[in-house]
């Protein structure tokens, strides 16, 4: 369903990329762990560290976004195979792993760049009387900390993750979870978020109304039919 201001009270929004910078907020975090785990041990430069690690991880994502493996699985994996590819063969790879993925997901919850005009828009929406949910396939050890670290937890009505539930975006039932927990129905309910499966062919599945936000139109994809393109975060003022 494409959006429109009639009928609808609950304005849901993706927290990765969408709202919180995390293409910028996890190459930072990546580098600090360069330098604190002298990962020079395996890669020789940053730069290609975070290219093998990126690689790796986008295809575990998807997998994970998929229900086709588990969080813990993601977690290991995407360090291991990484550093298995580089040679390391040590029989502590998997201790190696779990110390790196502890300490990555603590440097990244620090982190607090937003996406350009995610606050404004917040604010904005809060002034129109919207109601504001969250709902992210991120890890719940994660996901609260970035948004203190960002300081937009206080402009949030209700937080909804994958991890509580075990389903993931765009599974429909996250979807349906949604709307018990804010005593809400589909019609009267619209996601913004940049992923056009997980959250927007998810949400429209769903019944919901979707706004696809291709950021600066970067996204070769397709909008996917029935959603609203925005480019900007500051178009939200002329849909909502
Ligand atoms: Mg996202």
């Amino acid at each position: 369903m494409t959006a429109n201001k009639a009928g609808i009270e609950w304005v849901w929004v993706d927290l990765d990329d969408t709202l919180w910078d995390f293409t910028t907020n996890s190459r930072n975090a990546l580098g600090q762990l360069y330098h604190a785990e002298n990962l020079a041990r395996f890669f020789p430069s940053i730069d290609d560290w975070i290219r093998k690690y990126l690689e790796c991880n986008h295809s575990l994502w998807t997998l994970y976004n998929a229900g086709e493996i588990t969080k813990e699985h993601l977690q290991t994996e995407r360090f291991r195979q990484v550093l298995a590819n580089a040679g390391y063969s040590n029989e502590g790879l998997t201790d190696l792993c779990h110390h790196l993925d502890k300490e990555y997901l603590g440097r990244l919850g620090q982190l607090s760049l937003l996406v350009p005009g995610a606050r404004e828009m917040l604010i904005y929406l809060r002034s129109k009387g919207y109601k504001i949910g969250i709902i992210s396939n991120g890890f719940y050890e994660v996901q609260y900390n970035k948004l203190r670290s960002s300081d937009i937890e206080h402009l949030i009505d209700v937080v909804v993750l994958s991890d509580d539930i075990g389903i993931n975006k765009p599974d429909r039932r996250i979807f349906d979870h949604a709307l018990l927990k804010a005593s809400t129905t589909a019609k009267r309910c619209v996601i913004i978020g940049d992923n056009p499966e997980t959250d927007i062919a998810g949400g429209i599945a769903a019944g919901w109304h979707a706004i696809y936000f291709n950021r600066d139109n970067t996204n070769t994809l397709p909008t996917p039919e029935g959603a609203t393109l925005i480019t900007n975060l500051n178009e939200i003022s002329r849909i909502l």
